[in-house]
C-alpha cells in the first residue's frame, strides 16, 4: 500500500517502467475552496487508460466535487487537470466536447422527463456529434440493448423503474463515445433490489476496458471491478490501494473507522 504523498526513499530500487503512457486523467496539486471550506486539498490523481478507480469516503469529503471538477462542472482554484494530456477547456465548443468525452452518471438519474427513452439517448449525439437522426437511433437502440432496456425505448422516463432509468442514463452517456465515465454514487438513490442490475452494467463496462472513476460504497462492485480504491476524507486522498488490501487491511485510522461504519 502506497499512501498518498508517500515518497520512496532515495536508496530504493526503482520499479521497472514498462511504458511512459500519458495518463488519461491527470490531476496535480488541485485545490478548491467553497468560501472558507477547503474542499479539495492538493489532490494528485492519475487514472490510466482502461483503469477503474473506485473513490470511497465519508459524506462531505469532496468526492462529488472531485468528479464535477473533472467534468468542469466546477472550476478549481489552482492545480492542473488534464484529459488525455490536455488541460480542460474553459468554454465554447471545446467545453461541449469535454462534456461528451467525460460521461457522467449521477445519483439522481437526470433524464429529460419530457423526452422518450430513445430521444434521451439520441439528443446528444445529434446535437453534439452531428449524427443524422436515423444513425443516432440505430446507435441508441444498440446501447439500450446493451444495458437491457431496449424494449422500453418508446416510453417516458417516469414509466421506468429507478434501475431502468439509471441504465438509460448510462446508455445516454455512452452514446457520446466518452473517453472516461464518471459515476457519482449511481446506486444510492435506488431501491435495494435494483442496485445489482445497475452494478452489473458497470461491471461489464469495466470488463470491456472503459476507463472509469466510480464514487460508491458498494464493496462488491469494488472487489469485482476496481483496479484501485482511493479513500478520501476531508478533501484529501488519505490512502489508496488495490480493493482487497483496502477492505481487508486499511492503513489509516480514518479508513478503518469509515469501513467499520459501512461494512
Ligand atoms: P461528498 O461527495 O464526498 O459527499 P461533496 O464534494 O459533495 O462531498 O462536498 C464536499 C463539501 O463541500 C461538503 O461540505 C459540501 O457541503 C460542500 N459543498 C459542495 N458543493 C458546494 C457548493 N456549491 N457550495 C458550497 N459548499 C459546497
Ligand atoms: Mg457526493
Amino acid at each position: 500500500v502506497t499512501p498518498a504523498g508517500y515518497v520512496a526513499p532515495m536508496t530504493s530500487t526503482p520499479e521497472p517502467v514498462i511504458e511512459h503512457a500519458t495518463p488519461l486523467v491527470h490531476l496535480a496539486a488541485v485545490n478548491k475552496h467553497f468560501g472558507p471550506l477547503h474542499v479539495l486539498q492538493n489532490i494528485d490523481l492519475d487514472v490510466a487508460r482502461g483503469e477503474v478507480v473506485v473513490v470511497i469516503g465519508p459524506s462531505g469529503s469532496g468526492k462529488s466535487t472531485l468528479c464535477r471538477a473533472i467534468n468542469r462542472l466546477e472550476t478549481i482554484d489552482d492545480g492542473v487537470i488534464e484529459l488525455d494530456g490536455k488541460p480542460l477547456p474553459a468554454e465554447g465548443k471545446a467545453l461541449a466536447k469535454l462534456r461528451s468525452d467525460v460521461g457522467m452518471v449521477f445519483q439522481s438519474f437526470n433524464l429529460f422527463a419530457h423526452k422518450s427513452i430513445l430521444e434521451n439517448v439520441t439528443l446528444g449525439p445529434i446535437k453534439v456529434r452531428g449524427l443524422k437522426k436515423k444513425q443516432a437511433e440505430t446507435e441508441a437502440m444498440a446501447l439500450l440493448e446493451r444495458v437491457g432496456v431496449a424494449t422500453q425505448a418508446s416510453k417516458m422516463p417516469a414509466q421506468l423503474s429507478g434501475g431502468q432509468q439509471q441504465r438509460v442514463a448510462i446508455a445516454r452517456a455512452l452514446a457520446m463515445k466518452p473517453k472516461v465515465m464518471l459515476f457519482d454514487e449511481p446506486t444510492s438513490a435506488l431501491d435495494p433490489e435494483m442496485v445489482n442490475e445497475v452494478l452489473d452494467v458497470m461491471v461489464s463496462l469495466a470488463k470491456e476496458g472503459m476507463t472509469m472513476i466510480v464514487v460508491t460504497h458498494e464493496m462488491g462492485f469494488a472487489r469485482k471491478a476496481a483496479d484501485r480504491v482511493v479513500f478520501m476524507a476531508d478533501g484529501q486522498i488519505v490512502e489508496q490501494s488495490d480493493p482487497e488490501s483496502f477492505f481487508t487491511n486499511p492503513q489509516s485510522e480514518r479508513a478503518r473507522d469509515f469501513l467499520g461504519k459501512i461494512l
